[in-house]
């Protein structure tokens, strides 16, 4: 596998090329590449804290219980998510985890009641997810996200690496499905998120979420009822 000196925005033919490798293996092992290639503020983790978030969070504190972990507090999370954030940080001895939260002036012009996730969601989603994580970002080379392919039809050609403008995204589980992840959960027996065995299978802000029911996409509950499938961080 290719082995970087200094870690920056690598081009698209190298992307190509590593994918090729790291298609291959573990997400163990993509994330030990990406954390002996890349320092880590360069390149942080970045979790929802659903319900399949422990999976990464895990296996990066297996690494490197230092390294940089950040979660978008929109205000608008289940109070349940907000309780397993801080279980698994002090689970995981999470040193170095930060909470980014939407800018408040901002916040006061444009959703002063917040109520704009019902009369306009894409703005909701930029205000209190998309524009403070980008502002975040501008200093650093790319993220970890916990995508996998299996979740929608829009994701199905997921790679483990991807360029995104000027940054890169690393999907450490693009290629694991459903019972992968439940195995992992249950083999190293991690504390799951409290909403999961009432039906909820992906997690993102309360207003926007609910159950999904058997044979349904794992993602339909979120934004159900409307066209919109993704929050403005991967499109
Ligand atoms: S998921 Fe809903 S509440 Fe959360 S930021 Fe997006 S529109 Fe707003």
């Amino acid at each position: 596998m290719l082995k970087r000196t200094q870690f920056t925005l690598p081009a698209a033919q190298e992307v190509e090329a590593l994918n090729a490798s790291l298609d291959r293996v573990r997400p163990e092992l993509v994330l030990e590449w990406l954390a002996s290639n890349a320092t880590a503020g360069e390149v942080p983790l970045v979790s929802s804290f659903g319900a399949d978030s422990v999976v990464l969070l895990n296996m990066i504190a297996q690494i490197d219980a230092n390294y940089p972990v950040l979660f978008i507090d929109t205000g608008k999370h289940f109070a349940l998510t907000l309780e397993y954030r801080d279980e698994l940080k002090a689970h995981f001895g999470l040193n170095n985890l930060h909470s980014i939260t939407p800018d408040q002036a901002l916040l006061k012009v444009h959703d002063p009641h917040g109520a704009l996730w019902i009369t306009d969601p894409d703005a909701c989603c930029n205000l209190r997810k998309t524009a403070p994580l980008a502002s975040l970002l501008v200093s650093r080379v790319g993220w970890i996200t916990g995508r996998k392919r299996f979740q929608t039809e829009h994701r199905t050609h997921l790679r483990i690496l991807e360029l995104d403008g000027n940054h890169l995204k690393v999907n450490p589980l693009a290629n694991w499905g459903a019972a992968d992840i439940a195995d992992y959960i249950r083999s190293h027996s991690l504390p799951g998120h409290p909403l999961v065995p009432k039906g909820y299978v992906s997690i993102g802000c309360a207003p926007c979420t609910s159950p999904v029911s058997e044979g349904e996409d794992s993602r339909s509950g979120r934004w159900r009822g409307s066209d919109k499938t993704e929050c403005g961080l991967h499109i």
